[in-house]
């Protein structure tokens, strides 16, 4: 049995966390928004504010709808929080076993009949689901960066997926207004799939010393009419999580050919991770973001 989806508990608060509980709260749901501390969460939620003011400014919301939403949301630094949601949304960082973990104290805390649902970019949603107590109501919801502006979202079925737990992702995606692709669980689905080894290949490009990270963001914006460059990309993305995302496809698909650039290992390292950490291709620091090779 799948309940009707009123609530929805949103499991990191990071980029994409605090994208997916504000999409979540302008359609109506209610959202617990958790981290590992509530410094984390207040700051999932100040970037949520801010990202509402300026859709108020563009008046694309109406204020009412701004202050409405917000207080929508709730902090829950605890997980015993999630009780009551009828759907969770599991957006932490993208490790399998930090999210087995988060999945194994979830469980018992959740109703017996809420789905579970991952936004990983490329972790086996089949695996990820056989590590919890309702791989049938386990499913990917695979939002994209900025999930406010973003039209898609990839829905990705495990193999013990049951219809009712698809049918109702759908309606919940349709909720948000947004667009469904369905995707085969295999590693990295599709969008990833696709545009991450593109990414790998722009790092590869700027360690062979092919072109600069100038020259190769200019490249592909003007010479494939691309709308960012891919190293520009590869920084709004994270790099950690573009490092991750490789390591699966290397890995669960056995080719060299998705073997992970050095310079990508290299930055990770370093810490930078790109724009969240305000360095990466790019230093942010300053007014305009300046190439760091
Ligand atoms: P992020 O680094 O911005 O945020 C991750 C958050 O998870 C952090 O706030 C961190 O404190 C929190 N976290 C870590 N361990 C936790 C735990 N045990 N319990 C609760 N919270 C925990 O990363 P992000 O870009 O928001 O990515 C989150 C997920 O979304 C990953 O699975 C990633 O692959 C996926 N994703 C990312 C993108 C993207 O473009 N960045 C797009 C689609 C999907």
């Amino acid at each position: 049995m799948v309940v009707e989806i009123k609530k929805v508990g949103v499991i990191g608060a990071g980029q994409m966390g605090s994208g997916i509980a504000h999409v979540c709260a302008l359609a109506g749901f209610d959202v617990a928004l958790s981290d590992l501390s509530m410094e984390k969460i207040e700051s999932g939620l100040a970037s949520i504010n801010g990202n509402m003011a300026r859709q108020v400014q563009k008046e694309q919301i109406s204020e009412e709808v701004r202050t409405s939403a917000l207080d929508r949301i709730t902090p829950a630094v605890d997980l015993d929080l999630l009780a009551d949601v009828d759907l969770v949304i599991e957006s932490a960082v993208e490790n399998e076993q930090v999210k087995r973990k988060i999945f194994s104290q979830l469980c018992p805390i959740l109703k017996p009949e809420a789905m579970l649902a991952t936004n990983t970019s490329s972790i086996s949603i089949t695996r990820l689901a056989a590590s919890t107590d309702r791989p049938e109501r386990f499913i990917g919801i695979h939002f994209m960066n900025p999930v406010p502006l973003m039209e898609l979202v990839e829905l990705v079925r495990g193999i013990a997926t049951e219809d009712e737990t698809f049918d109702a992702a759908k309606t919940f995606v349709d909720r948000l207004g947004k667009q469904i692709a369905v995707a085969e669980d295999f590693p990295a689905f599709m969008v990833n799939r696709i545009l991450l080894p593109m990414i790998n290949e722009a790092i590869y490009t700027l360690y062979e010393g092919v072109g600069s990270v100038e020259s190769i963001d200019k490249a592909m914006k003007l010479g494939a009419n691309h709308p960012m460059g891919p190293l520009q990309l590869a920084d709004f993305i994270g790099l950690d999580t573009c490092l991750s995302i490789m390591q699966v496809l290397y890995e669960g698909l056995a080719d060299s050919k998705y073997r992970p650039c050095p310079l990508l290992v290299k930055y990770v390292e370093a810490g930078w991770l790109g724009r969240k950490t305000q360095r990466g291709f790019y230093d942010y620091r300053g007014e305009t973001p300046v190439p760091t090779r």
